[in-house]
C-alpha cells in the first residue's frame, strides 16, 4: 500500500534490468476531455486523473463519455493509486464509473478537490476507495514511484501538476495550468520545485496544450475583477453574473466587486450553491456573511443593491441563466435595467447554445456583456510564452503535449523544439499509444493498447456502443421504414398486403404512390422466395435490399428499413 512520507527521504529503487517505464494516455490527447494518463513500471501502475467528456452532437442520447479502461482492467492488481491534479470534470468526472472496478485503490487529491469529490463519493457510494490528502510540496511514495505535486495557477484553486520520480527518470505532468503572478488567492505557482526538477533532470514533460495556439501570456485572473468593477460602477439596475460553478476564484471576485458597491450577492444554481458551500467551509472563499442573501429574499432587495451569481455561462439549457432568459426561473425574472455578465468563453461546440441564450436575454430586456463585446473572462490555461517558460524551467529531454486537440499538440510540439527539445524527442500521440523509456534514457513508441470511448447512457455504462450510435444517427437522419409481412408457414405465400409503418421519414398515407410502389416491391422481392421460405433471414434481407434501393432512387434518402416477417 502506498503511504505518505516526508520530503527528501526517498531514493527510488535502482532500475532493474530492461524494465521500461511506460506512459499511456487513455484519454486527453486528440481531444479536450476525459483526461487519463497511465504511468507503468513493471508491476506497478499509477493513474493521473480520471475524467469525462461531454458528448458531441453526433452522440445521440449519450449523457457522458468516459475512457475505455480495458488496459487497466487486465492489470487490475497493478493499479496502486489514482492521483488527481484538480477537480474539473474533465479530470475527475470518470471516477464514479471507473473506481468501482478498483476497490480499495486510493485516490489522492488536494483539499478543495477532496471537498468537491466528497459529493461524488456520497452520491455514487464510492466508500471502498480511500480519499487521501496530496498537497503541493508533499512527497508520496507509491511502489517504485515518488509523486511530487506542485502548485500551478488554473481556474480552480488548489490545482497541481505532478512530478513522478521513477527508477528510469523523472516525469513531470503539468496538469491544467497557467502562470498567474497575481492570483486571486495569493498562492503562486511552485516555480522553485519546477526549477529544482529541471536541475535534477527531467526525462519527460507532459504539458497542457489547450492554448498552444495563442501567442503571448494569458492575463491574470485578477484582471477579471477589475472588469467586474468597471462594468458595475455606473449601474443602478441588477447585475447577474454567469460563470462556471467550479471557478471559485471568479466567484470570489464577484463577491469582492459586489462588496465594493455595497451590493448583496445571491448564489443560484444547484452546482454553484453546492460549490459555494464547500469552498466556504474549507476556507477558499472570503466574504462577510451579511452580504450574502438567500435566493428567496431577492425580491426584498433594491435593484441597484443586488448581484446574482449563477451558472449557465455555456448556455446549458437547464441552467440558471437559460431559465432566466426564458422567463422560466423561480427566483429571477429578467427585466429591463438588468445587466448580465457572461463571464466565460463558449467552449467549442457550445457556441450555438450561448448565442441563443444571449439573444433571449436581450429579448427579455437585459443588457448583456459577453465575450465578443468585452472580456469579463480570462482563460485558466497557459498561452505560448508560459508554455515556453514551463519548458524552460523543466528542460525535459522528451516532450509529450497533452490536453489538446491534435493541432494544438502539434503547435505545442513546435514550441518545445524552439526551446531546445530535439525534434525526435517530441511525441505527438493519440489515446492508447504508449511511449516507453529505457534505463539509458531513450524513448520509443510502443504497440498501441485499447483506448476509446465508453458511453454512459442513463444507468448503462458501456452498453451503448458504436453500432447503437450508428442506428441512432440513421434514425435521426432519415427515420425508420418498417415493413410487416405475414407469410403462410406451410406454403410460403404472402397473406394479405404487407403493411408499412414509417416514423421520421416522410409523412405519407397508405394511398401515396411511393408507399404503393414500395409495397409492390416488397411483394416482388418475395414472389420467388425459393423453395424454403423458412429462411427468414434471407427473406428479410431481400425485403431490406429491395425497399432500401427503391426508396433511395425515389427520395435520395436512406431511412432504416426494418423488415418484420410474421409466420402463421
Ligand atoms: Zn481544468
Ligand atoms: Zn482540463
Amino acid at each position: 500500500m502506498p503511504k505518505s512520507k516526508s520530503r527528501s527521504s526517498i531514493t527510488p529503487a535502482p532500475p532493474s534490468g530492461d524494465t521500461p517505464l511506460r506512459i499511456i494516455p487513455l484519454g486527453g490527447v486528440g481531444e479536450i476531455g476525459k483526461n487519463m494518463y497511465v504511468i507503468e513500471y513493471g508491476d506497478d501502475i499509477v493513474v493521473i486523473d480520471c475524467g469525462l467528456m461531454f458528448p458531441d452532437e453526433e452522440m445521440f442520447g449519450i449523457d457522458l463519455v468516459i475512457p475505455d479502461i480495458s488496459y487497466l482492467k487486465e492489470r487490475r492488481e497493478n493499479v496502486k493509486a489514482f492521483l488527481i491534479t484538480h477537480a474539473h470534470e474533465d479530470h475527475v468526472g470518470g471516477l464514479p464509473y471507473i473506481l468501482p472496478e478498483f476497490p480499495g485503490v486510493p485516490v489522492y487529491a488536494s483539499t478543495l478537490a477532496r471537498g468537491l469529490l466528497g459529493v461524488k463519493v456520497k452520491e455514487h457510494k464510492l466508500h471502498k476507495n480511500p480519499l487521501l490528502a496530496l498537497e503541493p510540496g508533499d512527497e508520496l511514495q507509491i511502489g517504485p514511484f515518488t509523486a511530487v505535486p506542485f502548485r500551478v495557477g488554473h481556474s480552480i484553486p488548489d490545482a497541481m501538476g505532478i512530478a513522478l520520480r521513477t527508477p528510469v527518470g523523472t516525469i513531470v505532468h503539468t496538469g491544467d495550468f497557467k502562470f498567474d503572478h497575481t492570483p486571486v488567492d495569493g498562492k503562486l505557482s511552485d516555480f522553485a520545485i519546477l526549477a529544482r526538477l529541471g536541475e535534477e533532470g527531467v526525462l519527460c514533460l507532459l504539458s497542457d496544450s489547450t492554448r498552444a495556439e495563442s501567442p503571448g501570456y494569458t492575463p491574470s485572473e485578477r484582471t477579471v475583477g477589475e472588469a467586474f468593477r468597471e462594468i458595475m460602477e455606473p449601474l443602478d439596475g441588477r447585475v447577474i453574473v454567469a460563470t462556471f460553478a467550479s471557478n471559485i476564484a471568479r466567484i470570489q471576485q464577484v463577491l469582492d466587486a459586489a462588496a465594493t458597491f455595497d451590493r448583496k450577492v445571491a448564489v443560484i444554481g444547484r452546482s454553484m450553491e453546492q460549490n459555494f458551500r464547500i469552498a466556504t467551509d474549507l476556507g477558499y472563499l472570503k466574504y462577510d456573511p451579511a452580504n450574502i442573501i438567500s435566493k428567496d429574499k431577492i425580491g426584498g432587495i433594491e435593484d441597484g443593491k443586488l448581484v446574482v451569481a449563477t451558472t449557465g455561462s455555456q448556455g446549458e439549457p437547464m441552467s440558471g441563466l437559460a431559465r432566466m432568459a426564458n422567463r422560466d426561473h423561480r427566483f429571477v425574472e429578467i427585466q429591463s435595467g438588468d445587466t448580465v455578465i457572461v463571464s466565460a468563453s463558449p467552449i467549442p461546440g457550445n457556441e450555438e447554445y450561448v448565442a441563443r441564450t444571449i439573444d433571449n436575454l436581450f429579448k427579455a430586456g437585459a443588457n448583456v456583456v459577453y465575450h465578443a463585446i468585452r472580456h469579463a473572462h480570462v482563460s485558466g490555461h497557459a498561452s505560448q510564452e508560459e508554455l515556453k517558460l514551463m519548458l524552460g524551467l523543466t528542460r525535459p529531454k522528451h516532450f509529450i503535449p497533452i490536453h489538446g486537440e491534435f493541432r494544438m499538440q502539434v503547435q505545442h510540439g513546435r514550441l518545445a523544439i524552439e526551446t531546445g527539445v530535439l525534434p525526435e524527442n517530441v511525441f505527438i500521440i493519440e489515446n492508447g499509444m504508449p511511449i516507453e523509456f529505457s534505463a539509458d534514457g531513450s524513448a520509443r513508441r510502443g504497440a498501441p493498447v485499447t483506448a476509446g470511448y465508453v458511453f454512459v447512457d442513463g444507468l448503462s455504462v458501456g452498453e451503448v456502443g458504436e453500432v447503437v450510435l450508428r442506428d441512432r444517427r440513421a434514425l435521426a437522419n432519415d427515420g425508420i421504414f418498417m415493413v410487416v409481412v405475414t407469410v403462410d408457414k406451410q406454403t410460403g405465400t404472402i397473406i394479405g398486403r404487407p403493411e408499412v409503418i414509417t416514423r421520421g421519414f416522410v409523412h405519407l398515407n397508405e394511398q401515396d404512390p411511393l408507399m404503393e410502389e414500395a409495397v409492390t416491391r416488397v411483394i416482388a422481392s418475395i414472389e420467388n422466395p425459393g423453395d424454403h421460405i423458412s429462411e427468414i433471414a434471407l427473406l428479410k434481407s431481400q425485403i431490406k435490399d429491395g425497399v432500401s434501393r427503391y426508396l433511395y432512387e425515389q427520395t435520395k434518402r436512406r431511412p432504416m428499413v426494418f423488415p418484420v416477417v410474421v409466420e402463421v
